[in-house]
């Protein structure tokens, strides 16, 4: 009797064990982290911080890409109600200002030699990934934008097209440079170009999970409405660059920019904060920081709507908002996204993209500006 109890307990006892491997094999997958590959190549060879720290935390393990060792990369980070001069755009080249008072650079034409930038970073031989959406109507910009795009944007370097649109049929087959290559993503169809605009940070988080997280070093937020005129090239790569808003880089003082001033919203900055007014229609930097940062925009949008507010300008809001306390390491000048409805002044020496001219009414699904 003894022996018999003795035995059906090591019998329960064994069975326990195994459905608990079984359990947590099951859960294993659900909870796994998601894992970034980091740039490869790093000038001084230093121990990549930020995968450092995703290891310890996540148990993030590198990807195939990313045998040799990482880059360095250091955060910028500012507290809130920092009290501050507003730094200048106006001094430097003599006739802009080529840093920020965080001592990143900001970047014009004249401030770099594009044959030295573009060797260091093929070097790295980074994998870019472009996401952009074509919801509705907007699909009409998808040829312009990537014919432009293979002369311009990035040439010599592997760049995906991640292209999110309803109409997968419109997408048009245009010939591609060698290591670029187009990847359609499906998303739904939108009645208000409000939510297309917004649900851009939900859509392209769950696109860097599932599919971008293991294809790319360097991600780069654009809009579809664009074409490229000149170069862009690899002088627009950091952890985070951020383009200046064209209607807002000279002279405008800061309680002027059109940041979010309802203290209602998750995008609320005060009037006597802020550095420069960055534009959402181009911003890119590392995977995993731009990985946080549209994910950080898609949860503050979320909040935002739990608390029935909108920011002023959709996601643009939140980015500013991001961007004041955790600075972009890279400022890149209007250059970088100008607009075919504005005259170029003089120190905006070339227009690298610009946004076309489109009639609201006629291509938003609820029309209007
Ligand atoms: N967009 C879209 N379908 C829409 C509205 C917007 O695909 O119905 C996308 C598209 O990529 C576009 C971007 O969202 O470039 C920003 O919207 P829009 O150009 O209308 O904003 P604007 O910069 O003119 O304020």
């Amino acid at each position: 009797m003894q022996r018999n109890f003795s035995k059906t307990h090591v019998l329960l006892a064994a069975a326990f064990f195994v459905s608990l491997g079984l359990l947590y094999s099951y859960f294993r997958d659900s909870f796994s982290p998601i894992s970034f590959c980091q740039p490869c190549i790093q000038p001084d060879n230093d121990f990549n911080e930020l995968e450092k720290e995703m290891e310890q935390i996540k148990g993030i393990k590198h990807s195939e890409h990313c045998k040799k060792d990482s880059w360095k990369i250091g955060e910028l980070l500012m507290q809130s109600g920092l009290k501050y001069a507003q730094p200048s755009t106006q001094t430097g080249r003599t006739d802009i200002n080529a840093v920020t008072n965080w001592n990143a650079p900001l970047v014009w034409e004249g401030t770099f030699d594009p044959v030295v930038i573009d060797a260091i970073y093929k070097k790295m031989d980074p994998r870019v990934a472009v996401v952009v959406f074509a919801v509705g109507k907007y699909t009409r910009f998808l040829k312009a934008f990537i014919e432009t795009g293979e002369k311009f944007f990035l040439v010599g370097f592997n760049v995906t097209y991640y292209i999110h649109t309803d109409r997968e049929n419109e997408v048009p087959k245009v010939a591609l440079g060698k290591g670029r290559k187009i990847t359609t993503v499906p998303v739904p169809s939108a009645n208000r170009w409000q939510d297309v605009v917004l649900g851009r940070m939900k859509w392209a988080t769950l696109t860097i999970e599932k599919t971008i997280r293991n294809e790319a070093d360097y991600l780069f937020m654009m809009d579809i409405d664009s074409v490229f005129y000149s170069r862009f090239g690899a002088e627009s790569l950091s952890r985070l660059s951020a383009v200046l808003h064209r209607g807002y880089y000279k002279n405008t003082p800061r309680e002027k920019f059109p940041y979010e001033r309802r203290p209602e919203s998750k995008a609320y900055i005060p009037a006597e904060e802020g550095d420069y007014y960055y534009t959402a229609a181009v911003w890119g930097g590392y995977l995993g920081d731009m990985y946080k940062l549209v994910k950080y925009c898609y949860e503050m949008s979320e909040e935002d709507t739990k608390n029935k507010i909108e920011a002023v300008w959709q996601e643009e809001s939140h980015l500013n908002k991001y961007l004041l306390y955790n600075k972009p390491t890279k400022v890149l000048s209007p250059e970088y996204l100008w607009s075919d409805y504005d005259k170029v002044p003089a120190d905006i020496k070339v227009v690298r993209i610009s946004q076309l001219v489109k009639n609201y009414a006629e291509v938003r699904p609820n029309g209007g500006n």
